[in-house]
């Protein structure tokens, strides 16, 4: 490594790549970074036993695992970046993607020239008809059969198909071979028929002289004080463990969103010396939606074994937009896959044929954030799910009719099915473009606000959520950003990459996808909802003076054995939603009787409404409401209409203030009814005890999701209760 260089760039991923290549391109002297090391052809791990080689927080391997409380993610560590271990996929998102959130300038119409740029380099194709995998063919006959069809694609690959295991010599002068179907994409690929980075930008990038050290890992960047910065690193290559430093007058940060805003946080706030780094470092993180599932059993044609890893995509547009892309593991994952098996029957040889795989990725909201504490100085990515349900609970009601029309059962991964924590592999945001210092990080061309020279080109800088595989906007942002940058620093505002007069438009198979006006079909698979029944019994007096007398009305009706007693089911149709609103909404389905009202045997009441724990304004206030409508045996429309008042009324009684509702009834089907009559009916300990037993979770067999929901449940209602009477009460001194 030289002492200094006109541009540094750390990592080697895509943004990486395409950094170092176009800035050696143009003439200046690159110095590039990178922490993991170089796999040449037949390189990647391949032992399933042990751990050697794989991980790189045990021996700094090829995959980095963070298992955040909030997150899970995966991410690569090596010559090439997260090109050695992807699934290939190179899609454009739609155009709506760039409505919201990103800078000026910025669009699909002014990145597509990029794209094609991106694709040209990355020689990027689907697979051809006659080498589709049998799980592809499948694939493609069940979304017919769902009446999908023109939303199911085949994407783009980076991938060298045709002629497996002969030697070809690529336009970047790099030896490949065809795509043997093996299925090892995402352990990296020793027939180097992935069109990896390391194959094609990093491979132009050292033939124009870009000097490369690998096993290096930067841990802090200082501006210097004639100008440029310092980046100090610490390596481990064959000379053994060393720190050491190397000056440049620009730097460009591109080691991936996690590790690009991890770097410059501890810079601005551990180190200090970036401390002018706007406060917006670390927000807009997203983990574009993802989501991981199986289908167990599958009865149709489906060898997961068999790759490449991703060949089809199924695009779902209504509320929430995303892709469905099925997935696969190498042979040697097959115990691994078999615990994620609920079943757990079959034999470690047969997870391949049988079992599908699927990724889910999509437009969340791009709403989280990666923080270092202060104290402890440990890095976490916070993940804000409920927020974010619809996608996934659309997501997860795709994957299941799509598992059934394979003729299996639907799976998720088990910190998923029992937690909600969701997997990503495609990280995004921390160090988010923005038209100010105010709204981002960096500006349109990756520059760090008030750093000039230094930059960030990486997913880090996406505002947003791109719904498809990102690596392909990564790219051609860098491109675009890249060759504004070029053309700042040299004064030439036509310089332009060499390729770019070569890379012709191409069809991007997502465009191409017929959505309806309207969106498409839902999903058949209900979403996971909850029941319970309740009953209640009390008094209430009809025509009673003062409607705000709940017990003088109470007590008048016990003197005269005017009664009132409901049954009914409260249904939260979906459990997800329910947890998410604020005003908690369930429908209420059952039989009221009233004394002067209804009828001895009562009468029905259907489509209710029940609220639990909406808010009052106060604290450690909240209400419980009823609204049950029904016909009177006079034929007029009646409705109850109650409330609890969930409050320590002084003297800690949860069980009055949940089991009381003050009750009137009214004329009509609204709250704006004359009030009719007054007084309070109770839920009773022996009722409340039945009602325990009548809790039921409807839209999943899997024992595991029921648990779950019943347990996220509880966890909402006596998570509220906690607030109420502990949390917020005066009279504690907590
Ligand atoms: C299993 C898997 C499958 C995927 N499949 C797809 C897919 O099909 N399509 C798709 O679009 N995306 C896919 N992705 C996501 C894709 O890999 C990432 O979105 C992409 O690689 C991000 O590019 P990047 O330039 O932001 O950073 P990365 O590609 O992550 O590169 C960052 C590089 O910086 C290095 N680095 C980190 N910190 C330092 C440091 N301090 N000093 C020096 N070097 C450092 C890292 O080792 C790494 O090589 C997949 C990811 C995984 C894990
Ligand atoms: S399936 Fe994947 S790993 Fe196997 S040869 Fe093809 S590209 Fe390489």
């Amino acid at each position: 490594m030289r002492a200094s260089y006109d541009a540094v760039v750390i990592g080697s991923g895509f943004g990486g790549a395409v950094a170092a290549c176009r800035l050696a391109q143009a003439g200046f002297s690159v110095g590039l970074l990178e922490r993991g090391r170089r796999y040449g052809r037949g390189e990647f791990p391949r032992d399933f036993d042990k751990l050697d080689g794989w991980l790189w927080g045990n021996d700094h391997g090829l995959v980095d695992l963070k298992p955040f409380h909030q997150m899970q993610i995966v991410q690569a560590a090596g010559y090439g970046g997260g090109s050695l271990i992807y699934a290939n996929v190179h899609l454009r998102p739609p155009p709506e993607v760039f409505a919201g959130g990103w800078p000026a300038g910025y669009s699909r119409a002014t990145l597509d020239p990029y794209y094609d740029l991106a694709a040209y380099m990355l020689d990027i194709t689907p697979v051809p008809e006659n080498e589709l995998p049998a799980k592809t063919r499948t694939l493609r006959q069940v979304a017919a059969s769902l009446g999908r069809a023109d939303q199911f694609c085949l994407p783009n690959l980076a991938v060298s198909f045709g002629a497996p295991g002969v030697e070809r010599t690529n336009k970047f002068g790099a030896q490949q071979t065809g795509c043997n179907h093996c299925g090892g994409c995402i352990i990296g690929c020793n027939d180097h028929a992935k069109n990896t980075l390391d194959l094609n930008y990093l491979k132009l990038a050292e033939a124009y002289l870009a000097d490369v050290t690998t096993q290096c890992e930067v841990w802090s960047i200082a501006p210097n004080d004639g100008g440029g910065y310092r980046v100090h690193f610490r390596s481990w290559g064959p000379g053994g463990v060393q720190e050491g430093y190397t000056d440049a007058q620009r730097v460009f940060v591109c080691a991936g969103a996690v590790s690009s805003t991890e770097l410059l946080l501890r810079c601005r706030d551990q180190w200090g010396t970036l401390p002018k780094i706007s406060a917006q470092l670390g927000e807009k993180y997203s983990g574009n939606g993802d989501l991981l599932a199986f289908a167990f059993d599958a009865k149709l044609p489906f060898d997961s074994c068999q790759g490449p890893t991703i060949t089809t995509g199924l695009v779902y547009d209504k509320e929430s937009w995303f892709i469905l892309q099925d997935g696969g593991f190498p042979d040697g994952f097959s115990n691994l896959v078999r615990l994620l098996d609920r079943t757990g029957h079959r034999g470690a040889q047969t997870y391949g044929p049988g079992t599908a795989v699927f990724l889910a990725m999509g437009r969340d909201q791009a709403n989280g954030s990666i923080a270092i504490s202060p104290l402890t100085g440990e890095l976490s990515v916070h993940w804000d799910v409920s927020s974010n349900l619809p996608l996934y609970d659309a997501q997860e009601q795709l994957a299941s009719d799509v598992a059934r029309a394979l003729g299996g059962t639907v799976g998720y991964d088990p910190l998923w099915r029992l937690l909600h924590v969701p997997v990503t592999v495609h990280n995004l945001g921390g160090c988010a473009m923005g038209d100010d210092a105010a709204h981002g990080v960096t500006d349109g061309t990756g520059q760090v606000y008030n750093y000039p020279g230094l930059y960030v080109l990486d997913g880090g800088v996406l505002p947003a959520a791109t719904g498809v595989n990102p690596s392909h906007t990564i790219t051609a942002v860098a491109e675009r950003a890249i060759e504004q940058i070029i053309r700042g620093w040299t004064g030439d505002a036509r310089w332009q990459a060499p390729e770019k007069a070569a890379a012709l438009p191409i069809v991007d198979p997502v465009s191409q996808l017929k959505i309806p006006k309207g969106g498409v079909m839902p999903t058949t698979t209900p979403p996971i909802s909850l029941s319970l029944t309740e009953n209640m019994k009390g008094f209430l007096m009809k025509s009673y003076a003062d409607a705000s007398d709940f017990a003088g009305a109470e007590k008048a009706a016990q003197d005269a054995g005017a009664t009132a007693e409901y049954t009914i089911e409260i249904n939260f149709t979906n459990l997800d939603q329910f947890l998410n609103a604020e005003t908690h909404p369930g429908v209420t389905n059952g039989t009221i009787r009233v004394t002067g009202f209804t009828g001895p045997d009562g009468a029905p009441t259907r489509n209710g409404v029940f609220n639990l724990f909406v808010p009052t304004g106060n604290a450690s206030e909240r209400r419980m409401l009823y609204l049950l409508p029904f016909t009177g045996a006079d034929g007029k429309p009646y409705v109850l209409d109650g409330f609890k008042d969930v409050k320590d009324h002084g003297w800690f009684d949860v069980w009055g203030a949940t089991s009381t509702l003050y009750t009137v009834i009214r004329e009509g089907s609204t709250r704006d009814g004359n009030v009719v009559a007054t007084g309070i009916v109770k839920i009773h300990l022996p009722d409340f005890m039945k009602q325990m037993t009548t809790f039921r979770v409807h839209g999943t067999d899997d024992a595991g999701q029921k648990a779950s929901a019943m347990a996220r449940f509880g966890k909402m209602f006596l998570g509220t209760l906690w607030s109420v009477f502990v949390a917020q009460n005066p009279n504690l001194a907590l």
